[in-house]
């Protein structure tokens, strides 16, 4: 076809009478945009009113905010998608309603012979910790796991106990810790960090690829009806990656998703080979401009402070103005770190590293420092997710050494698990240097964002409102936390689109221009506008991926 008739088919969808914020480098505004198979064809009232014909869907939408497909720089989404499927605890409200929903799950589903799931909160239980015999009243008879929100820890009961041959006599893992009962010795129920994840590896049914499959696609639903249009997946296992593959084949994966493939802390470089095949087989784009790419490797360096496994350079406070001697685990010990950044970023690898503590933080930019020294600048945009302590003389060497903060904004907030398991343990001094956004930005760091989701929810506007704030949006009468840190809007909204875009090196995406690819959500008001309220109350009405709509409200 020639170029002249190119330019006057009509086009597929125009949305118009928005206001249409583009995330391009000038943040400029415009108010119609134009998509045709899976592009972005025109935009501005005038051009795009050119290009509706008889058969072009037009949304006309007064009032509402058009944005670019937001992208999470930073989520789980099969294990997300999997736990909705199962019994989901995360928007429960304590103790007494977890084990109400456990005790009907298990009701409905008599057949399964492990009762499943996650999202329990810490600051629900004394000490952190719930105990098994509140599960054995309610499931007495069968094999129960949970995991907490912040996975990093499970709630067992009786049984579970007793298929894993877990006593008062098994040691603990290196990298976890079985909870027991002070007097007696005997476990409570409650297993931390590794010895959760050795349970699950071993214990646990393996899900088949279908229901790998079934799991991404309940995930993809939920970030979709979010805005969300692209993710970059933190923990990408081989089970997964299969998921991904297939449902790219069959044109079900919707969103363009970058996969971090998971670093196995038990193993040291041998397992890069296994990285290199898995890039090279696990690509796939569909015709649809989705796709699912491999190209990241994932490396959790530490834990989190409210187990005490987060890295710190001086120990945990011991909650009454001492110290401990304990300053957090380092899963992957320093010198090995910068090994495997190193050899990672030598082979195209892009890094995505978890850091908590600000030893984590410190050993993080130290691989990728002694990754230029060796291989010299590359741009694979390594990022350091989390960010919760950082050190003030470390918040300038993300700019320069090209480092992407990854910041999970949700977090920036005064809520219990702050108050009760962090802050006393954390000390005064630390307790100021928690998430400094406003820092990093000032610094010149790019800033990307991402949820975390299952550990939190996977709604940007929530989480955007989080980061311009600093308040809790379900107590917004509270103080902000650390107000100085606060990003203004424009800055956040950015992050989460065209910065987890950068991150993702998905240069087609993360703004809205002519020839890009037709990513994009529409809120229901401007989030700019005096009137419109708290910014997590806004809701997506519409969301394109790819040129398709994959989903209305
Ligand atoms: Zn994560």
């Amino acid at each position: 076809m020639s170029p002249r008739c190119a330019l006057t088919q009509p086009a597929d969808l125009v949305i118009t009478g928005a206001d249409v914020w583009t995330a391009d480098a000038a943040r400029s505004w415009t108010d119609a945009v134009a998509v045709r198979g899976d592009r972005i064809v025109a935009m501005g009232a005038a051009r795009v009113a050119e290009l509706v014909g008889p058969r072009t869907r037009v949304e006309h939408r007064p009032g509402a905010m058009v944005v670019p497909g937001f992208q999470d720089a930073h989520v789980h989404t099969p294990f997300a998608g999997r736990t909705l499927l199962q019994v989901w605890l995360h928007d429960l409200a304590g103790r007494q309603a977890y084990l109400d929903h456990i005790a009907r799950y298990a009701a409905d589903h008599p057949d399964e012979a492990w009762v499943v799931g996650g999202g329990w909160a810490m600051e629900c239980f004394p000490g952190g910790t719930p105990r098994r015999e509140d599960l054995d009243a309610v499931v007495p008879d069968r094999p129960v796991f949970l995991m907490n929100r912040d996975v990093h820890g499970a709630w067992v009961n009786s049984r579970a106990l007793e298929i894993a041959g877990i006593t008062r006599d098994t040691p603990d893992p290196a990298d976890g810790r079985i909870e027991r009962d002070p007097v007696t010795g005997e476990p409570t129920g409650a297993l931390h960090e590794g010895a959760a994840y050795s349970f699950q590896d071993r214990f646990l049914p393996t899900p088949s690829r279908q229901e790998w499959e079934r799991a991404t696609l309940e995930g993809q639903k939920h970030l979709h009806a979010l805005g969300i249009t692209g993710w970059q997946d933190a923990w990408v296992t081989p089970a997964t990656l299969e998921a991904y593959r297939s449902l790219c084949a069959s044109g079900q994966l919707t969103a363009r998703v970058v996969g971090a493939l998971w670093w196995d802390r038990h193993r040291e470089l041998d397992q890069i080979d296994e990285f290199l095949t898995q890039r090279e087989s696990g690509a796939a784009s569909s015709p649809a401009g989705a796709g699912f790419h491999p190209t990241s490797v994932k490396i959790m360096t530490d834990g989190v402070l409210e187990n005490y496994t987060g890295a710190l350079l001086e120990p945990y406070c011991d909650g009454c103005g001492g110290h401990t001697d304990n300053r957090g685990l380092s899963y992957v010990e320093r010198d090995l770190l910068a090994a495997a950044v190193t050899e990672l970023d030598r082979l195209g690898f892009q890094v995505h590293m978890h850091a908590i503590g600000d030893r984590a933080v410190r050993n993080a930019l130290d691989a990728v420092q002694a990754a230029r020294t060796a291989n010299g600048p590359s741009d694979h945009r390594h990022h350091i997710a989390h960010l919760q302590v950082v050190q003030r003389e470390d918040v300038a060497r993300f700019r320069e050494l090209g480092v992407v903060a990854n910041a999970q904004p949700y977090w920036a907030q005064m809520e219990p698990q702050m108050e009760e398991l962090t802050l006393p343990f954390l000390g005064r001094d630390r307790a100021e240097l928690q998430y400094p956004f406003g820092d990093l930005l000032r610094s010149g760091a790019t800033i990307a964002m991402g949820s975390d989701w299952s550990v939190t929810t996977a709604n940007p506007l929530e989480e955007i409102e989080v980061a311009v704030t600093r308040v809790d949006p379900e107590n917004r009468a509270n103080a902000p936390f650390l107000p100085e840190q606060a990003l203004p809007l424009q800055v956040a909204l950015a992050a989460f689109t065209a910065g987890s875009a950068y991150v993702n090196h998905d240069e087609d995406g993360g703004s809205l221009a002519v020839g890009k690819r037709a990513d994009l959500a529409v809120i229901d008001r401007n989030l700019f506008a005096r009137s419109a309220g708290p910014i997590g109350d806004a809701r997506v009405d519409l969301t394109v991926a790819s040129g398709r709509v994959v989903y209305e409200r």
